[in-house]
């Protein structure tokens, strides 16, 4: 990338910065709560009003495709069908807000404060995805060409876990042929140092619930002469783990996990992790986790399994003197590459089987809400984001990973999809938490970003092309 290039694109920004602001916020001001069914026309409009400034910033076509859900808006922008494509992913729909008392402006109300617009979804995803429509706006703008196709995919179900999304891209292969994957619904720091994500554990669901009555009885009565479900229920929760060692303990768990190399755990202890600053944001006072672990090898590389609630009888009650008929408990595990969710799924539905006394209804439903992606941390794709991060935010980005899970990047990984993982958020920005902001500088140095590492990418995507067979078709 030349320097007059970045200089261009960097001057059409600054000098646009209050339309960009006011594109972000008019997307904010709509709620496109994906959790929230009654919100549905809501989230739709959003779609609506995205496809809408996706034409406006020079984009081709942009289309809401339906699915059983909400729809995915495609855009396109083609300059050549012989030229590489670069497809670009991101979620218009939020989480929900929470508490609206507790945000300092309203969620949907954008307001620009402290040189940061405030408004739920504004850093995760909105920020991202009119990053991606500005960056093209930039660049045909002011140099007046692309040097490839871009395709915009943004889907309205992220927040949910991405339900529909692996049968869209299914059924709309050939619209969505591409040369690779820019993904951007990620960090892109740690503190100030610019990273570059390079895996997602994946996610399994697990509800199991043990009934051993009719209905609750009265522990005077029956107590001590019947099965107790949540006695039953503590006890095989509590043989699935080790309490000291913090290790699953279900058979095969851990047999098909890939463990980070010597450089990769050195790297780890080079970030500029506060790890005190960050167990306090939580009230926490020390770290727990497996044994033989740091604690960004146990959230990154390790995986684990959390009992996210239990419930039995009345806790709210002042009083209350039964025995219990049933208990719950929900149950999830993350998960690493090259665990195979489906596999883990057995093996935590037989562990279970065989913890419940065979006197007992034990009911197991688990579901696999995500797979495990990890992405090579060299080669070209990883060099050329190198470099664009490097001209934009002045620093090298080091290699990390996430905790948490961005379903349809597996999707594109396994479809032979060379894949990049490339965000500007920080975690002061407050995703998925009360007054969540984005920098207004770096709303703008995101655009940079992404114009710059298309740009970057371009150059070298004729020598790294994904062979035909995987482009669609196969
Ligand atoms: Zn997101």
């Amino acid at each position: 990338v030349t320097v007059e290039l970045v200089d261009m694109i960097r001057e059409y920004c600054i000098a646009h910065t209050n339309l960009v602001v006011s594109d972000l916020a008019e997307l904010c001001a709509i709620p496109s709560v994906s959790a929230h069914a009654e919100r549905a026309a809501e989230v739709l409009a959003c779609g609506e009003l995205l496809a809408r400034k996706a034409l406006e910033a020079g984009f081709h076509s942009a289309t809401l495709v339906p699915t059983s859900g909400n729809p995915v808006l495609v855009a396109r922008h083609t300059v050549d069908p012989n030229l590489p494509t670069v497809l670009v992913y991101g979620h218009y729909d939020v989480q929900p807000s929470g508490d609206e008392s507790l945000w300092t402006s309203p969620p949907f109300f954008p307001t620009v404060r402290d040189e940061a617009l405030w408004a739920r979804g504004v850093s995760d995803d909105k920020g991202h995805l009119v990053m991606h429509l500005k960056a093209l706006e930039a660049m045909l703008r002011s140099t007046g060409s692309m040097p490839f196709n871009v395709t915009l995919v943004a889907e309205g179900e992220e927040e949910i876990g991405s339900p529909n999304f692996e049968a869209f891209f299914a059924a709309n292969r050939n619209l969505l042929k591409a040369d690779l994957v820019v993904v951007s619904d990620t960090l892109g720091f740690l503190n100030d140092q610019p990273t570059i994500c390079t895996g997602l554990r994946g996610l399994l669901l697990a509800d199991v619930s043990v009934t051993t009555l009719a209905s609750d009885a009265h522990s005077g009565l029956f107590g001590g002469a019947v099965r107790n479900p949540a006695e039953v229920l503590a006890r095989m929760m509590a043989s699935l783990k080790d309490g000291t060692t913090g290790r699953v303990l279900i058979d095969g768990f851990y047999d098909d996990v890939v463990s980070p190399s010597s450089e990769e755990r050195a790297s780890l202890i080079s970030l500029p992790f506060d790890e005190k600053g960050w167990l306090a944001s939580i009230g926490s006072d020390g770290p727990f986790g497996e044994q033989g672990w740091t604690t960004l090898e146990r959230i990154w590389w390790r995986p684990t399994l959390e009992f996210n609630s239990l419930d039995s009888g009345d806790a709210g009650a002042l009083v209350n003197t039964v025995v219990p008929s049933r208990a719950r408990a929900r149950l999830s595990c993350r998960l690493v590459a090259d665990q195979s969710p489906a596999r883990v799924a057995t093996l935590l539905e037989d562990a279970l089987k065989s913890l419940a006394p065979s006197d007992v209804k034990l009911e197991v439903a688990v579901r696999v809400a995500g797979r495990p992606v990890a992405l090579p941390s060299t080669g070209p794709l990883m060099d050329g984001a190198g470099r664009a991060i490097e001209r934009v935010f002045g620093r090298a980005p080091l290699p990390v990973r996430m905790g948490g899970s961005i379903p349809p990047v597996a999707t594109f990984v396994e479809a032979g999809l060379p894949s990049l993982l490339v965000g500007v958020g920080k975690e002061e920005d407050n995703f998925h938490a009360i007054d969540e902001h984005l920098d207004i500088d770096r709303l703008i140095d995101g655009i940079l970003l992404m114009a710059t590492l298309w740009t970057e990418l371009a150059r070298d995507l004729d020598a790294m092309r994904v062979p035909m067979s995987q482009r669609g078709d196969a």
